[in-house]
């Protein structure tokens, strides 16, 4: 992470206030005031901070792996007329983007005097990633998840528990992620000085969406220098990414948000979770189909009904099962900077069996999202595609193996 790749520079980044345009800001309990003032007025100098820097780039390095490659998919490519690259994620240690933010977050805990982690999960993957910073830097760690989530990522569960975690259960609402963020605010609103609240995505008050998306960052700087080397250029013509609250999307747009001072020379695609379809009921299609309010601490789009409600989101996916999405999404949206596409449920199952046939690499459910809105494109014969592998596809064989028995895994 450096100073050059400053996301607050340019329309797109976060103003003092905390605002992507109109999205964002800090809505928060008089209770965490003290301890989020604390962090908006600390998070930058602390990562800008040249001791912080050295121990997250040298962990970043020999801890989970990075740089991550940059993998040519030679059959895919073949297949689609145009060049696409794969991001891998997938090989970061515990298998997913998710370990950047973890572990920055958790450094920072530190440098706050905080001796206590908590976190919300969903698919199960931010939990293991806190679970094992908080094992590698000996802070105790609490992780809420919802009753239902706990039932379909069971080995994520296990991972947590012997890495040494306290996995709670969240038996209310739709027992799934949304439910789980409300009680580990709750716990947060009840421990406000010693505990710090890692939120996995770009998601929450002020200053979280901007500290996770410069934590995550380092994905599209890596990519930058990665096709300098492997193509005869340092960018591509699209970055593809799926969405839930949108940190792995943001962690390889942001690099090339700002290319040529506002030259729109890189498209961006953001892919979200149409579930069973739009018209469904069963969705987690935000940008699509939801609307502005304050959800979870900021001013975003989310799911709602006509007396602004949250409603249940619906994905096959864990990680994309959430009703909102993060503050810089809905203003890349609404400035039309990025475009947002969603995928169903099958078409992503379609996509994940199709990658793990032409390339050998088996993705996440969610990451599938992005895939499968890589295969309809059209347009980008002979150009360059790079797409977020945001995950590997392990926690989600059980899902996989059922739907291959039901639908005709080569179409
Ligand atoms: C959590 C997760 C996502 C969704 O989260 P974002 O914050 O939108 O990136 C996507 N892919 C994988 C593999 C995940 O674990």
């Amino acid at each position: 992470m450096t100073s050059k790749h400053d996301l607050v520079e340019g329309n797109y980044g976060v103003d003092d206030e905390g605002y992507f345009g109109q999205f964002g800001g800090a809505f928060i309990p008089e209770l965490l005031q003290p301890n989020i003032s604390q962090l908006q007025r600390e998070y930058r100098t602390l990562l800008e901070d040249d001791d912080f820097q050295r121990e997250f780039s040298e962990l970043l390095r020999d801890y989970v792996g990075r740089p991550t490659p940059l993998t040519f998919a030679t059959r895919c490519s073949e297949e689609l007329g145009f060049r696409l690259f794969l991001k891998r994620e997938d090989l970061a240690h515990t298998g997913a983007h998710k370990i950047n933010n973890a572990l920055g977050q958790a450094l920072l805990a530190k440098r706050l005097k905080r001796t206590r982690i908590i976190a919300e999960t969903g698919a199960g993957q931010h939990g293991v990633a806190t679970a094992t910073v908080c094992a590698l830097l000996g802070l105790s760690c609490v992780i809420y998840m919802g009753e239902k989530d706990i039932e379909r990522q069971a080995p994520n569960v296990g991972r947590m528990r012997l890495l040494g975690a306290e996995v709670v259960s969240v038996s209310s609402g739709s027992r799934t992620l949304k439910d789980a963020t409300n009680e580990a605010m709750r716990d947060w609103i009840a421990h406000p000085t010693d505990t710090h609240y890692i939120i996995g995505s770009v998601v929450g008050p002020h200053p979280f969406p901007d500290l996770v998306a410069r934590l995550q960052s380092v994905i599209g700087q890596e990519v930058r220098s990665q096709l300098a080397l492997q193509t005869s250029r340092d960018y591509p013509d699209l970055v593809v990414a799926c969405v839930g609250g949108g940190s792995n999307a943001i962690g390889i747009f942001g690099e090339f948000l700002h290319q040529d001072k506002g030259e729109q020379k890189v498209q961006l695609l953001a892919v979200e979770a149409a579930g069973e379809g739009l018209d469904s009921g069963k969705t987690a299609a935000t940008i699509a189909l939801g609307r502005a309010g304050v959800l979870h601490g900021s001013y975003t789009l989310f799911l709602q009904n006509s007396d602004g409600q949250v409603v249940e989101p619906h994905s096959l996916s864990a990680g994309l099962d959430y009703p909102g999405i993060g503050p810089q999404h809905a203003h890349l949206f609404s400035s039309g900077r990025c475009q947002f596409e969603s995928v169903t449920d099958e078409e992503a199952v379609r996509a994940a069996f199709w990658l793990s046939r032409s390339e050998g690499i088996i993705p996440a459910l969610e990451t599938a999202h992005a895939l499968a809105a890589v295969k309809r494109l059209k347009g980008f014969v002979g150009k360059t595609v790079v797409v977020s592998l945001s995950g590997r596809g392990d926690k989600d064989m059980e899902t996989y193996l059922k739907w291959s028995s039901e639908i005709d895994v080569r179409r």
